[in-house]
């Protein structure tokens, strides 16, 4: 089903989340014993989320470097289609630019297609750590509005070669939006106009990036609202975890920590306390979303659900 369906079916917010694949040589149990404790509350969808290859350095015998491309967290599609089968809910997997020709992109969506995957959440990428820029592939997509566009012609049957019978997929596209604004965008009102764009070329919902403080969100949806962006802004909530959290997530993902927050976080003098601080600030915000009537709590798990499990406690 389509998350665009489950929204408009639900009688109240819906919890849905987002895992990561496990590192390569991982077993798939390991995806399983993330997924179990969350599965009583009954998310409508599970998010894969999709990583793509790195490089590394080895040194030759000759003593001269060999650079290698690696993927350490590869399996996106396979965790959909084992989550599908053993928990009979909805996957989606995130598919991105960043290393995709239009072909293969192409292919990927016919695999997502012929698995019974109905959504897909479309993104560009980061740049990769060797490049200061995102470097689209030479045959492919330099924005997720470009990928969104290649989507939806599959979805009405348009394929790169247009010259078999054709099969229409009809997948449901979501992408991202950002309450504190993408880190390479000019200003918000740049970035609200791409998002727009992206909405146009197909994306039926949003999913937004990790936020901190309600009221961004809130000011988002309605930007986004005076923009006519209409569909449904789901948002994404990751609780703080540890030490290192206080200046990776900032850091990392572009966002602020408001000051009540901030101030919390400054007594912490051990991971744990962060954790705590980070269950008992989910649960706060959640209750706030869930008050002010949003679609889906869309959790950022990081594969580990202990936080998270314990935020859904208290509020579905
Ligand atoms: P875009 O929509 O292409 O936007 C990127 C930048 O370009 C923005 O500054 C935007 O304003 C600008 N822009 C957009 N369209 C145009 C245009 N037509 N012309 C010029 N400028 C334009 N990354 C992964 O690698 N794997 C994942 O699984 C993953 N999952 C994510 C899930 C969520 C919910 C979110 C919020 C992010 C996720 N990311 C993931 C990170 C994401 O790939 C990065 O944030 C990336 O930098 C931007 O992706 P986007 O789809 O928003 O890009």
């Amino acid at each position: 089903m389509k998350v665009t369906e489950h929204i408009a079916e639900a009688k109240s917010t819906l919890f849905s989340f987002e895992i990561l694949p496990p590192l390569k040589g991982k077993s798939i149990q390991s995806i399983y014993s993330g997924i179990d404790p969350l599965m009583e509350f009954k998310p409508k969808f599970v998010n894969v989320t999709y990583h793509r290859e790195e490089f590394v350095y080895k040194e030759r015998e000759n003593g001269l470097l060999e650079k290698i491309a690696i993927r350490k967290r590869p399996g996106t599609v396979g965790i959909c289609a084992a989550i599908m089968n053993k928990y009979h809910v909805d996957a989606v997997p995130h598919l991105i630019c960043g290393g995709f020709s239009r072909e293969e992109t192409e292919n990927a969506l016919i695999d997502l297609q012929f698995l019974g995957i109905d959504n897909v959440l479309a993104l560009r990428g980061d740049s990769i750590k060797t490049e200061a820029t995102f470097r689209p592939h030479k045959d492919g997509h330099a924005n997720a509005v470009d990928l969104i566009h290649q989507i939806s012609d599959m979805n009405s049957g348009t394929y790169i070669l247009d010259d078999v019978e054709l099969n229409s997929t009809d997948f449901c596209i979501g992408a991202a939006g950002y309450p504190e604004k993408h880190f390479e965008s000019m200003n918000m009102a740049t970035d609200l106009l791409y998002l727009k764009k992206k909405v146009e070329a197909g994306a039926s919902y949003i999913v937004t990036q990790m936020f901190f403080d309600n009221k961004k969100y809130f000011a988002f949806v309605d930007a986004c609202r005076e923009m006519g962006i209409n569909v449904p802004i789901i948002p994404g909530l990751k609780p703080i975890k540890s030490l290192n959290h206080i200046s990776f997530l900032p850091k990392f993902f572009h966002v602020d920590f408001p000051e009540e927050l901030s101030k919390e976080l400054l007594k912490c003098t051990s991971s744990e306390d962060v954790e705590k601080l980070g269950v008992e600030w989910g649960i706060h915000q959640s209750k706030e979303l869930l008050e002010a009537n949003v679609p889906c709590i869309h959790y950022y798990t990081m594969s580990n659900s202990t936080q998270v499990k314990t935020i859904a406690e208290n509020i579905f």
